[in-house]
């Protein structure tokens, strides 16, 4: 039984982090990735992309039936985004702790959100809330930026 609960709590995760338009446009990327880091997860993939639509509504899915789901996806949308691959002990939970919470006024200080935002749509950064959905998330955004900028299906990938 004592080995069982020490290899689940050692269990390493991958969460999917990306910075969104807003944390982009503002020059946050090195704030959020300083924070992964000191906190001692390790970055094992990164792509500066422009997400479709069509990726972009896949992503949040299970927000399509909220009165705000168009303009979440247009403005997901209108810019580019930092995608992020992490991976450590615990990391998907950890990472929304360091997140905060979703709405940004009610995310404690020393939070990512608590500390740089006050809109609930420029909330700066997601994360990934369970394990599963990061590992599922990481493969959408690996498939979506594996292709040269330069050369891909416009549809998919504009930068
Ligand atoms: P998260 O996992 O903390 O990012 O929150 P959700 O998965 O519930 O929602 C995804 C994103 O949709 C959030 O990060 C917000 O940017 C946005 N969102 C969620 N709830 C609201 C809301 O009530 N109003 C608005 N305008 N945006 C919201
Ligand atoms: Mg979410």
């Amino acid at each position: 039984f004592l080995p069982h609960l020490i290899a689940s709590l050692e269990q390493v995760d991958q969460t999917y982090i990306m910075v969104k338009p807003d944390g982009m446009q503002r020059g946050l990327v090195g704030e959020i990735i300083f924070r992964f880091e000191k906190k001692g997860f390790k970055l094992t993939d990164l792509k500066l992309f422009k997400c479709s639509k069509e990726l972009a509504e896949e992503h949040y899915k299970d927000l399509k039936q909220k009165s705000f789901f168009p303009k979440l996806i247009d403005y997901i949308t209108s810019g580019p985004v930092v995608c992020m691959a992490w991976e450590g002990v615990g990391v998907v939970a950890s990472a929304r702790k360091l997140i905060g919470a979703t709405y940004p006024l009610q995310a404690e200080p020393d939070t990512i959100r608590g500390d740089l935002t006050v809109q609930t749509r420029k909330n700066v950064v997601h994360g990934s809330d369970n394990p599963e959905n990061g590992k599922h998330e990481i493969g959408k955004a690996s498939y979506a930026i594996q292709f040269n900028p330069n050369t891909c299906n416009k549809h998919r990938c504009e930068l």
